[in-house]
This record gives structure tokens, sequence and C-alpha cells, in this order.
């Protein structure tokens, strides 16, 4: 019988369905419990440190009492306190990315998933290194310097080998000014020699969706090929980390499962990571379960409506309150906006789902993984951002610094961001609107910058950002940073 104990390398102990169960039971009993919240929101809040601030964080089951707290008067201090979070840490600066689908081809039975290996009429495509370059021509002329590259699991059709060869494709083309500078991988769980093989092509974070937590849907929502493995793909991330890649981004797939059975398991898994790495997950995803080619979510009884998710999403920003957290095109304008204030740093733009989509002139569905809600392109996502005083950043000198892991997260701590994630996220804003925006965002973009450089901290600093943002505007020199 398994026991509960964090530190375990294995998947049963340090998820464990006793302690998520006992846990939801401690929440429910407390969910009304005042002084419980209170001091919990107590705990948790942004303490002054030096130049920076300090967040205590939340266990599992402290957390879990906030999710199951439905007094309005607290759920606002709730939602007050994510923000306050999202600040201190993160500042107003929001991180842009877009998707890859490399390939379709899948010999998984998920079923929620539309490149099931039985699904027989959608179109299967897997890029050759041609229409690599040219999707990712096509993004670098939207401005794009990061990408999530995606596939499904197919050691034939997609072995190690394949992932690898487009990873240098991609980081080898240089078109115009444009160049994508950091590859994130969201590719089906695999073994320590192949993470290495990522790591060392330069990857930045591995990003693995656990889907569901609860063992026993797992086995039922993947009922055939290697992802039944319900062990194998929830330890993924130590082999990662074992691998050498210290950048590791969870997420479930919010409406397969009970949300509050997810909540408790993600946090599981971050204090799990912590425990045994000594760095937490780098990133957290939330997406949630969206209409596909076979797929129709009203299938599955778990789905969650638009104020709960904002509450999961406020209560991880409360609980892990250095982890990235990244929303992507699957929630419309209205969700993403709100969800942006409350913890979220990372969002995708002008995301296209299907293999070989950013290439064509208008949006293909044959391939699409899952239909899309915000289908603005990349320039209208800036331009709103910055009119809702969100800076976007096209940064990723992070990993290239070597502020991976625990180095990432302390500058997080120290205070840091303002003279280092600050001025770059102006840079690259700067090289964006130099080099890809219409007229109507460059006008709305230089004014930002401007105001923006004023608050970095360090004098010295500010000096030098000013002077590359002048370098941007006047010259073709690009890629500076801090
Ligand atoms: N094959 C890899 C794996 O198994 O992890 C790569 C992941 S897949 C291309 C990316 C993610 O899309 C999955 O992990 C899943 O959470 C999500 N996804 C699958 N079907 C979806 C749907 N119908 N709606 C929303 N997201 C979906």
């Amino acid at each position: 019988m398994a026991t509960y104990d964090p530190k375990s390398r294995y998947a049963e102990d340090f998820i464990n369905d006793e302690e998520i169960r006992e846990t939801l039971d401690y929440a429910a009993a407390h969910a009304h419990d005042v002084a419980l919240i209170e001091s919990l929101l107590e705990k948790a809040k942004p303490i002054r440190r030096g130049n920076g601030y300090h967040c205590a964080g939340l266990t599992h089951r402290e957390a879990s009492v906030l999710l199951a707290c439905d007094i309005p008067e607290l759920n606002e201090k709730i939602f007050d306190l994510a923000r306050q979070i999202k600040l201190a840490y993160y500042g107003n600066r929001i991180v842009l990315f877009a998707p890859l689908y490399l390939s379709n081809y899948c010999v998984n039975g998920c079923t929620y998933c539309p490149y099931h290996a039985k699904n027989k009429h959608i179109a299967r495509k897997k890029l050759t290194q041609d229409e690599v370059r040219r999707e990712v021509i096509a993004l670098q002329d939207m401005g794009h310097k990061r990408l999530a590259i995606e596939a499904g699991e197919d050691p034939r059709m997609n072995p190690i080998e394949y992932i690898l060869e487009c990873i240098q494709t991609i980081y080898s083309i240089k078109h115009k000014n444009g160049a994508i500078r950091r590859v994130n991988v969201n590719i089906a769980a695999t073994t320590v020699e192949e993470y290495r093989m990522l790591k060392d092509a330069g990857i930045g974070t591995y990003i693995l969706f656990q889907e569901t937590y609860d063992k026993k849907s797992y086995l039922e929502l993947h009922p055939t090929g290697p992802k039944h493995d319900y062990d194998y793909h929830t330890e993924a991330m130590d082999r990662a980390m074992d691998g050498g890649i210290d950048d590791v981004g969870l997420g479930v797939l919010f409406g397969l499962e009970k949300y509050r059975y997810e909540f408790a398991g993600l946090l599981m898994h971050a204090e799990h990571l912590e425990a045994v790495h000594g760095v937490g997950p780098h990133t957290i995803s939330v997406p949630r379960l969206k209409c596909a080619d076979d797929i129709d979510p009203d299938q599955f009884d778990n789905g969650i409506d638009d104020d709960t998710f904002a509450k999961i999403i406020a209560c991880i920003r409360i609980a892990v309150p250095y982890t990235g957290m990244i929303i992507s095109t699957r929630e419309n304008e209205a969700v993403r906006g709100r969800a942006l204030e409350l913890g979220i740093s990372q969002i995708s733009g002008g995301s296209r789902t299907s293999v070989g989509g950013y290439d064509e002139e208008v949006r293909p569905h044959d391939s699409e993984q899952f239909d899309v809600s915000d289908q603005r392109s990349l320039d209208e996502v800036v331009r709103w951002l910055m009119q809702l005083d969100h800076i976007p950043s096209f940064c990723t000198a992070c990993y290239r610094e070597g502020r991976t892991g625990d180095r990432f997260m302390s500058l997080c701590k120290s205070g840091q961001i303002l003279n280092c994630c600050h001025p770059n996220a102006l840079m690259t804003l700067a090289e964006y609107l130099v080099d890809y925006a219409s007229p109507a965002t460059a006008e709305v973009g230089w004014p930002m910058i401007e105001r923006e450089l004023a608050r970095i901290p360090n004098e010295r600093t500010r000096g030098i950002a000013a002077q590359h943002v002048a370098d941007i505007r006047n010259s073709n020199r690009r890629d500076f940073r801090f």
C-alpha cells in the first residue's frame, strides 16, 4: 500500500490518492473557517525583503482550503492577494510565445484528443525540414522569438532524432531581423537519455501535461498506447531533471476530472519536485478541454465555468508564487484578460494548432488539435496587452544567460526583476515595434516604452536600456539583454 511521501520517486507515493482525498475532506471541513482562511491569506502575502519580496506560498492542503472557500468577501481577498503576488514577482510583463505543431501522428488512444490512433479521418501530417523552415519564417515574420514545439507520440514517425533535427532547424533560421531564441518542448514522456539529448539541443522548458492526476481516470482516459502507463507519465519530470533539464512545466487538462482533485495533485507534484530536486516547476499551464475533430467536451462531465477557472488560477498563483503561469489561445479574450491579472505570466498569441498551419493564408482545420478561441493576430494581442497596461515581452534572456532552475527562482525572489526582466522586456518590445508592429500598435507601444524605462530603479541600467532601445530604433542591432 502506497503512503504519502513527497520525497519518494514513486508516482503513487508523491501523488498519493489517499492524501488527496484527505486533503479534499479537510478543505471541505474548513471551507467556512474564516479564521483559518484569513490566517492563510496572511501567511501567503508578499513581505518586503531587501529590494524584493518574499512570498511563503501554501501547501496543497492550505491552498485547497482557499479553493473550497465560497464566502464572497473572502474570495475577493483571495483574488486581491493573487494580484498582489503577481505584481510583486512578475510585475506587469507578459511573455509571448506560439506553439508549433511538428507532427500529429500518434500511437496513443487518449479519448479527449483528436490525434488518437483510432481517428482515421483526421489528416495526418508531419513537417519536413523544409516545411519547418517555412513555418518558422512565418512565425518570425509575425514577430515571435519563443516557440513551444508539439508532437504526437509515435516512435516510428516522430522519433527523438526527428525532434532534435527540427530543433536544430528552428534555431538555425535567421530571416531578416528574426530569430527563434528559445524552443520549449511538449512531447510525450521519455527516457533520461532522450531528455539529456533535448537538453544538449538547447531546449528551454520541457512541458508535459499530466492530463489527470487521478490514476483510475487516467487509465480509462488513456486506454491504449505507451501513455497508458500512469507511473511512467507521472515520473517523467523526475527523469527530465535527471537528464539535466531544470526548467519543467506542469499542467492538467481541466475538464477531464474533478478540479479540486487535480488542483491538489498539481500542487503535490510541485512540492515533490521541490523536495527531490530543490526546484519547483518553472511553469504551470491551465489548459481546458476544447472541441476538436471528433471530440465533444460535453462527453466529459467535469467542465468548469469561467469563475471557477479564475479561482483556480488565483489559488495556484498564491500557492506557488514564483512559478510562471501559462494560458493558451484555448481561452477567449475575456477569459484571458481576467486571468492575466490573477497570475498568468505567459500567453500564446496568433496560434494555429494544425500541422503546417502558419504557412497557410487561411487558418486550416483539417489537422487541428483543438479549436482556438482567441483567433486574433499576434499584433492585435500585443496591442491589447498594452492597452490593458501589460508589457508584451519577447524576452528569452534567462536561459541564454544560464538563469534556469533555482537561479531563475532567486532572480524572482531577489527583486532584480525591475533591473533585469523589465529592461529585457522593453528592449524586445522595441524590436517588435520596429520590425513587425502595425502603425496602430507602434503608436501605443513607444509611449509605453518611454514610461516603463523610467521605472527601472538602477540609474546605470536605465541609461544602458534607453541606449539599447535607441540603437534598436535607429539601426539593425538586435538581441541586447541583461
Ligand atoms: N503527445 C504529447 C503528450 O502526450 O504529452 C504532446 C502533447 S499534445 C500535442 C498537447 C496537449 O494538448 C496535451 O497534453 C493535452 O493536454 C492537450 N489536448 C489534447 N486534446 C485536447 C483538447 N481536445 N482540448 C484541449 N487540449 C487538448
